[in-house]
């Protein structure tokens, strides 16, 4: 899949539209989810232009691979979220329901998550 320089993440990128930022390096920026599923509901992006997860897992450089980690360590440390607990996900393509084009992590957490999937799901 081509990645589409008009998703909506690209435009938070380029600075055509605002978003309430919590973190920002030379490869990642970090920002709230406009529509928080979780008290604490953040989004960390890489800053270069990859689609999904599996686009970034084999096309980004080392660098940005350890940096991008590294920083969701560091914003779940920022958040307060370490001793209370997280959860961090990425959705990739259409079983899995991604909107936004652009590979993300969702940082969810503030309270108890429950369990990851239920047994009538499997
Ligand atoms: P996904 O289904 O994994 O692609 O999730 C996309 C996420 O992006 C959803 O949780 C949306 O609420 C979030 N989102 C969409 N537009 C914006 C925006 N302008 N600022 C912050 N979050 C957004």
């Amino acid at each position: 899949m081509a990645y589409d320089e008009n998703n909506i993440f690209a435009r938070i990128l380029r600075g055509e539209i605002p978003c309430d930022k919590v973190f920002e390096n030379e490869h990642v920026l970090a920002f709230r989810d406009i529509n928080p599923q979780t008290p604490t509901h953040v989004l960390v992006i890489p800053k270069g232009a990859y689609v999904s997860s599996d686009d970034f897992a084999e096309k980004a450089s080392d660098a940005e691979i350890a940096v991008f980690f590294r920083a969701v360590g560091q914003i779940a440390r920022d958040l307060g979220l370490v001793a209370p607990g997280y959860r961090i996900l990425a959705n990739h393509g259409r079983d899995a329901h991604q909107e936004v084009p652009h590979f993300h992590l969702h940082v969810f957490g503030g309270k108890d998550l429950g369990r990851m999937i239920k047994p009538a799901d499997k």
